[in-house]
């Protein structure tokens, strides 16, 4: 039995923040972990600046509605859904997600939490559990399912680490330089050959 976890932003959908940032208008909220390695202070900085701008879940939501997974993106994973089972293994948020994840047909996810009050300003932020999506991959394996898995950057590497075959798809230069054990794949066509291939290959040795 296999199972297919892929990343979502960067691989299905456009990297949510800032795509946010761009619709907004609201440059602050394309900083990144580049920008601020702490994760915790950036997203206390997010949350300060949404309410610096009154930017409340509904409005949130408005904006990303108006988003779009990449090009192809839904088709992928339609054809990848016919041979597989998918979890799609996110860094991003439920109450972010979920505009792109209707369309995209409403995959499975696992992903981390926003706590909004009952006026809907967002005042906190909820990991489901550190390092998730290695966690995640393990606990699929534990359940005795071979996990194949695919991303674009460094979040993603411990899970692809975990996974029994993983591949990049499109990653920037430098992580490729890091993590040159991880094949890389440049088109949703190549990755899903990847798949495949990687299929075989542990159906065939199992
Ligand atoms: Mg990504």
């Amino acid at each position: 039995m296999q199972v297919v976890c892929l990343d979502l932003e960067g691989v299905l959908v456009p990297e949510i923040w800032i795509e946010f940032s761009r619709r907004t208008g609201i440059a602050a909220f394309a900083r990144t972990t580049r920008d601020e390695p702490d994760y915790d202070k950036l997203m206390r900085f997010r949350i300060g600046l949404l309410d610096e701008h009154r930017l409340k879940l509904p409005d949130i939501q408005r904006v990303i509605g108006g988003m779009a997974p990449m090009e192809g993106a839904r088709a992928f994973l339609d054809d990848l859904r016919t041979r597989f089972q998918v979890v799609i293994l996110s860094d991003t948020f439920y109450e972010f997600a979920d505009p792109l994840m209707q369309q995209l047909g409403r995959p499975t996810l696992f992903c981390h939490r926003l706590i909004a009050d009952d006026a809907g300003r967002i005042v906190d932020y909820k990991l489901r559990q550190p390092d998730q999506k290695r966690q995640a991959v393990n606990a699929l394996k534990s359940l005795n399912f071979r996990v194949i898995a695919a991303g674009d950057s460094y979040n993603d590497t411990g899970m692809l680490q975990a996974a029994d075959a993983g591949f990049f798809i499109h990653p920037p230069a430098n992580v490729v330089q890091q993590f040159p054990q991880f094949p890389v794949t440049r088109s949703y066509a190549e990755l899903g050959a990847a798949i495949d291939a990687a299929a075989q290959r542990l159906a065939s040795a199992s």
